[in-house]
């Protein structure tokens, strides 16, 4: 099947999807290919009208949604995981249309993403309580756990299969019924996944989807409803705190996955090579689009000069290109504006004297960034204080540890973070003092729908993956029993 067709086959015109009905809306909008800059769908615009009847039918679905068992459910999520995998290379090539992202990294995507389906579909069945004697004698406690409620979910476009999965999965495995709204820039994925779920035998109204340009009024409208019980975002900093707002006037349970500033440590001992596999991951992979993405290195002063000469090499030879080419490593970033800001980061950190030691080579066409190390750089440059969301890497030296600490953690975010170094033990005792909610030990990738993704401070509220992430869409509720 062609992209093309992949794509003619969503009937994205009628991609607003409230009640198990594909609706279309008065207007649409355009989504982009970014290694082309061309149209590749319209895609029906939903409004607060949309937003509001999405909303009535999740909460007409969520009392049966709910009483269904968990076995029930668990079936449903493991069939969804069997029909992704099966369907690999049209999601693949949705993903690589929409966010330009390489052929290999698409791939991976989807595999990540209907893990969360096989691993929530696990965890359906796991909702433990708890029973217990009051320390007083004469009363019974009993612990149980309820789905929270209609939960209105809002994904990025950097990870438009795996976002959606990470939230629709233990959304579903607990019982809440959910509204969605995909980025503006990748919704046709969340559409394709939208009818997955529906043949793996989701029923109408339990997933409702509403694709807009217009997020700030359809979230506002959702967060406003008495029915929605709960938000689940995954984007910037700025927008979350937005969100975070609306959700206080009504006191809705958030959770919240923002943005990151990961620092990668390199140790005086550390097995180089190694540790330049794994900056290449950590930094390029989704060419630098992720929230977990190594946004600054800090680099032992004692190996510096070998980390240099191998990650630059590394990174000269990267193959820049349209996903369409199978041969791309890395793909153009998402949009024109991105791709502006990337390249005032590098032009500005240069200014600020740092050094551009090695770069890829970039199409002139669509919106490429070159893969771009930078040395030279100042502990206090600009270019490391935001994430710079692209495949720039900007590389301090460090020698003492108070400095490297200091530094590590002088910065709101708290996501991810990484170290490679010699011995285990060090690894960890430098870990233990990251702010981080995720650190990548001699790896440089931290990803695992079986562990608590999440970050610290500014980077966000609540985990998801693991047992965590079906708790964040659950209430505890507990029974106190007379027992005399
Ligand atoms: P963004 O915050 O601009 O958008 C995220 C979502 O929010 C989109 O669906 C967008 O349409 C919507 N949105 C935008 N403005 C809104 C508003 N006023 N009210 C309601 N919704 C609104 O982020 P982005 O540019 O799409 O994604 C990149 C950001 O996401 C980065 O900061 C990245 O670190 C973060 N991110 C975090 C994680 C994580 O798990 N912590 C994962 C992926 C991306």
């Amino acid at each position: 099947m062609t992209t093309a067709t992949a794509i003619a086959e969503l009937d994205a015109k009628h991609g607003i999807l409230i009640d198990g009905a594909a609706l279309g809306a008065a207007a649409t909008f355009e989504v982009h290919d970014p290694a082309t800059g061309q149209v590749i769908a319209e895609v029906a615009d939903g409004t607060v009208a949309e937003a509001t009847a999405a909303v009535d039918a999740a909460h007409r679905a969520f009392p049966g949604w709910a009483a269904t068992n968990p076995r029930a459910r668990s079936e449903i999520l493991r069939r969804a995981y069997d029909l992704m995998i099966a369907d690999i290379d049209r999601l693949a090539a949705l993903i690589c249309a929409e966010n330009g992202k390489s052929q290999a990294d698409a791939r991976a995507e989807v595999g990540y993403a209907a893990e969360f389906f096989r691993w929530f579909a696990e965890e359906a069945v796991r909702t433990d309580g708890a029973y217990g004697i009051s320390p007083a004698g004469g009363t019974r406690t009993l612990v149980t756990h309820k789905p929270v409620g209609v939960a209105a979910l809002v994904t990025p476009w950097n990870f438009p299969a795996a976002m959606a999965t990470r939230k629709i999965a233990p959304a579903l495995a607990a019982g809440c019924t959910v509204v969605l709204k995909p980025a503006a820039e990748t919704p046709l994925t969340a559409l394709a996944i939208a009818g997955i779920l529906s043949a793996a035998g989701v029923p109408a109204g339990v997933v409702n989807m509403v694709p807009t340009t217009d997020a700030a009024a359809v979230v506002e409208n959702w967060l406003s409803d008495d029915r929605v019980r709960k938000v689940s975002f995954t984007g910037s900093t700025g927008v979350g705190r937005v969100l975070l707002k609306q959700a206080a006037d009504r006191i809705v349970n958030a959770s919240m996955e923002l943005g990151g500033n990961a620092p990668f440590v390199v140790t005086a001992d550390a097995d180089v090579e190694a540790a330049v596999a794994g900056a290449m991951v950590a930094k390029f992979r989704g060419g630098g689009q992720a929230c977990t993405a190594a946004n600054r290195f800090y680099v032992h002063a004692s190996v510096i000069d070998e980390f240099v000469s191998r990650l630059g090499a590394e990174v000269a030879a990267l193959r820049v290109g349209p996903a369409s080419d199978p041969a791309s490593q890395v793909g153009p970033l998402v949009n024109a504006r991105a791709a502006q800001r990337v390249t005032a980061a590098i032009d500005a950190a240069v200014a600020d004297g740092a050094v551009i030691a090695a770069q890829a080579e970039a199409p002139a066409e669509g919106w490429f960034v070159a893969p771009t190390l930078l040395t030279g750089v100042a502990p206090d440059a600009a270019i490391l204080a935001d994430e710079i969301f692209g495949p720039v890497a900007p590389v301090v030296v460090w020698e003492h540890e108070d400095d490297l600490l200091r530094w590590v953690n002088d910065t709101e975010y708290g996501l991810a973070a990484y170290i490679y170094a010699g011995r285990l033990q060090d690894a960890i005792r430098l870990a233990e003092s990251f702010d981080a909610g995720m650190v990548g030990i001699n790896r440089g990738i931290v990803s695992d729908p079986a562990t608590p993704f999440g970050g610290m401070k500014q980077s966000g509220l609540g985990r998801e993956g693991a047992r965590e992430g079906l708790q964040e869409f659950q209430e505890t509720q507990y029974f106190s029993v007379a027992f005399d």
